[in-house]
């Protein structure tokens, strides 16, 4: 069903609706051929875009999506988004911080849009997803010009046709499950690591989190389309791909009887001659034997794992609807060691859930000392209206949160430099992204392991490459190396 609002006499704008968007549906995704309406392909003729782009890694690639069918109706890169002819958000809404980001962004686009009244300025992503953030764009933002959803992206150019034609804001913003769209333009950022999309949406529910309520279902791609996607890249000379998905070991369990899973799907791309393969999120739960033995027999698939654990603790596992135990998620990683031998595993962590106590926190705190996390994002919960979580009761002040919070991060901080301290004297293969951001005479780039190494080198001809270095340094947050002929 689709909420619309009758804008004038033609144009509608389609409102979001998170209680429709929480509804799930047993109907087949529809998968979608990607066309443009020959009467928008000039539309960006003589004009430039930027995307300010927020949040994941989803949201990276959906932005070289949005910039592949930007340049199919014309619009060409603008490097200065102070002088691009469209300037679109592509927001997230995890935290709200997050959001907070974008009404600043917002605040300084509006004297922009005072100066340029032609320049079009559009939001998309996950915020608009929420009816508070479309309405309080549409109430306090009315020189927003497009607003659009998560399912609405393959829309863009008509979208923009209205908005040339509409003084008010042009809103699409669908709340249902969810299609796949196929055979987009893209643009990638870069030349050897690409982004694959192989599952969308998410149908876990964990009380914090908005996601199954901006992305819709969870929705697997086509393994064809997946290899063929895989296959092009290794033509085009890419290196890396990190397959893409909220709940990314979930792929396959919508299609056809879900026999063939996300560990399958490893090994087939393993056979593309791809060199490495990450991927990113996983959940505990999903992660099945199959997948296990795929990260252990193929070669492309590398060393580290980003599984997140959110919690030590049974009891708020649970309230957050997790759907595993510390005692499980132990196994998988004890497993996980046992089969791919000197695995570098981080995690996601939440701290401060409503209704943790001290005593809950400090298992989190002795599982990631058991687990020998090398890395953890860790974040003190932040209420999204519209899940569970926002109206639990939360006793505990933010200034204790952020104590805990503070003892937290000493441990997972110990756990980034052990990472990279047992590397030292090593040779470690590093595929080289460019130049160190510290710019004296260094080049920088990700081991198998996913550890940031840097070593002295001015030859810019190594980018894209993978190099030997010996590991002679470990810092906290990378290795320094020397390169090896
Ligand atoms: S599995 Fe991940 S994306 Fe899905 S609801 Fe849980 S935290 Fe959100």
């Amino acid at each position: 069903m689709i909420n619309e609002k009758k804008l004038d006499k033609d144009l509608k704008r389609v409102m979001p609706s998170l209680k429709e968007a929480r509804i799930r549906r047993n109907k087949e995704v529809e998968t979608i051929n990607f066309q443009i309406d020959p009467k928008y392909i000039n539309l960006g003729k003589d004009k430039t875009y930027f995307i300010y782009t927020y949040g994941c890694q989803g949201n990276e690639a959906d932005s070289e999506i949005m910039a592949g069918i930007l340049e199919a109706i014309g619009y060409k890169h603008s490097e200065d988004p102070l002088l691009a002819d469209i300037v679109l958000l592509n927001t997230c809404a995890i935290r709200e911080n997050a959001e907070q980001r974008i009404w600043g962004v917002l605040g300084q686009l509006k004297g922009r849009k005072r100066n340029n009244p032609d320049l079009l300025i559009g939001i998309c992503g996950c915020m608009p997803q929420e009816e508070n953030a479309t309405n309080k764009l549409l109430e306090s933002y009315p020189f927003v010009d497009i607003i659009f959803g998560t399912h609405n992206r393959g829309n863009l150019p008509k979208l923009i046709f209205d908005a040339y034609l509409s003084k008010a804001t042009v809103v699409e913003v669908i709340s249902g499950e969810g299609n796949i769209l196929e055979n987009t333009p893209k643009v990638r950022e870069s030349k050897t690591k690409a982004w694959v999309h192989i599952m969308y949406g998410c149908d876990e529910f964990c009380t914090y989190c908005i996601v199954p309520y901006t992305r819709g279902k969870e929705r697997s791609r086509a393994k064809e389309d997946i290899i063929n996607e895989v296959n092009e890249l290794v033509k085009e000379g890419y290196i890396e791909v990190t397959l893409l998905g909220q709940n990314v070991n979930a792929y396959g369990k919508d299609l056809g009887n879900g026999e063939y899973t996300f560990g399958d799907l490893l090994f087939d791309i393993d056979k593309t001659g791809i060199e490495r393969v990450r991927f990113t999120s996983p959940h505990p739960r999903d992660m099945d034997d199959r997948a296990m033995e795929a990260m252990a027999k193929c070669k492309s698939v590398m060393p580290h794992l980003h599984f997140p654990v959110q919690s030590g603790n049974d009891r708020v596992l649970k309230i957050m609807n997790r759907k595993y135990t510390r005692e499980i998620y132990l196994e998988k990683i004890k497993k996980l060691k046992e089969l791919v031998p000197g695995i570098s595993i981080t995690t996601d962590i939440i701290v401060g859930y409503p209704g943790e106590t001290y005593e809950e926190f400090k298992d989190t705190v002795s599982l990631v000392e058991e687990a020998e996390f090398e890395g953890a994002f860790t974040f003190i919960f932040s209420p999204r209206e519209g899940t569970p979580a926002f109206s639990m009761e939360d006793p505990i002040s933010l200034e204790e949160k952020h104590k805990w919070f503070d003892e937290l991060v000493e441990h997972t901080n110990k756990g980034y430099l052990n990472g990279h301290e047992k590397f030292i004297g090593k040779i470690v293969k590093v595929l080289v992204d460019g130049e160190s951001k510290s710019g004296d005479g260094m080049l920088c780039g990700y081991s198998e392991h996913n550890k940031l190494t840097h070593f002295k080198s001015d030859d810019l001809s190594l980018v894209g490459k993978i190099v030997n270095v010996k590991v002679t340094e470990a810092k906290t947050w990378f290795m320094i190396g020397e390169l090896c002929e």
